[in-house]
């Protein structure tokens, strides 16, 4: 295993799986499955576990879902984390961001609000949800003038932008996301690419026709694409595109040293995949991220990962290394995913 680090520097904690949204991607399987959202205290030991991980080198937190906004505890979450030296940045859909939260946001290191086609309907046929791309909007409307207000008053800046998963119905969207929707929103820092990860419910069989094409995989990382796709944007916004590869655990890549948790506290294994090693309240850091360690150097996943090329591939690893560390419940819950139907034209 390339490159492993002595403990993580990022942590993605999934801080509940209730969710206004139903997207066909969705990696967590979010709305369809029980919050499983501990009670405010609970949250808030978790938060001062991470905070004990400084010292030994946790630099970013990401706080995702599940909606995350709509935990009533997410603005003394982030504080006590930032407070305690942490770099915190959340992803939300939109859902639940009003201007007094915006407000109260701004100790983090930056908010990203996920929007994944840029228009309404493919956006919304994504996201099961109609209504779901005006509320983005709005929310990038709130934090537009919170930002506003904030750089001209000679306050700290508010940064905020787009996460965009990329999927076969999206990709031709790349030219309309940075010219129609970051055009309006002149405060906004960011809008980040990623190719729809083959993991959750991507990696069902019947999503496969979604899974980006090896040539779009392909043009991510190509610069002459990139450098005339940042030409739609204006010339201060940061504009990345990923792969998203570092997500896979393949033993033949860097290794990103990043631990998931979910709602209460249990420490998935293989970050992306299903399988658990502990709970960051009962069991100590360097002990989990050893059997993290361990689990990426398990034969069973080597073996699954090292033969992949393709995203295709890749979900079919998924699943099996989902089948093969699932819990008894965890497999109950695979075994009744639906299966995904297409877009209508
Ligand atoms: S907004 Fe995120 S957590 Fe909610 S259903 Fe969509 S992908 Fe899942």
């Amino acid at each position: 295993m390339a490159g492993r680090a002595d403990m993580p520097s990022h942590v993605h904690w999934e801080l509940t799986y209730s969710c206004p949204l139903r997207c066909v991607h969705c990696y967590t399987e979010s709305g369809r499955r029980p919050s499983r959202q501990p009670k405010p205290d609970v949250l808030l030991r978790i938060a001062d576990v991470l905070v004990s991980m400084v010292p030994q080198g946790l630099k970013m937190i990401g706080i995702g879902g599940g909606e995350p906004l709509i935990v009533e505890e997410f603005p003394r979450i982030a504080d006590r984390l930032t407070q305690g030296g942490l770099n915190v940045f959340v992803n939300t859909s939109g859902y639940g961001l009003t201007p007094e939260l915006a407000a109260a946001m701004t100790s983090l290191f930056a908010v990203h609000v996920s929007i994944d086609a840029a228009t309404a309907p493919v956006n919304d046929w994504i996201r099961g949800r109609k209504g779901a791309f005006e509320r983005a909007l709005s929310a990038l409307a709130i934090l537009e003038e919170v930002a506003r207000t904030r750089r001209e008053s000679g306050h700290s800046p508010l940064r905020f932008g787009i996460d965009a998963v990329l999927t076969r119905d999206s990709f031709d969207d790349i030219p309309r996301f940075l010219s129609d929707i970051c055009g309006r929103f002149t405060e906004m820092k960011f809008i980040f690419f990623g190719a729809v990860i083959p993991i959750g419910l991507a990696s069902r069989e019947t999503y496969e026709s979604q899974l980006l094409t090896d040539e779009q995989l392909r043009l991510l990382a190509d610069d002459e694409f990139v450098s005339r796709m940042k030409q739609y944007a204006r010339p201060d916004l940061q504009v990345c595109f990923s792969d998203n590869l570092m997500f896979q655990m393949n033993p033949s890549r860097q290794e990103f040293p990043v631990i998931t948790i979910e709602p209460d506290g249990m420490v998935r294994g293989l970050t992306a995949y299903e399988g658990h090693v502990g709970n960051i309240l009962n069991d100590s850091p360097d002990m989990l991220w050893r059997q993290v360690c361990a689990l990426r150097e398990h034969p069973f996943v080597v073996d699954q990962l090292s033969s992949v090329r393709t995203p295709s591939d890749w979900a079919a690893a998924a699943r099996a290394i989902d089948r093969r560390f699932a819990s008894p419940k965890e497999l109950i819950r695979l075994s009744k995913r639906p299966p995904y139907v297409p877009k209508p034209d």
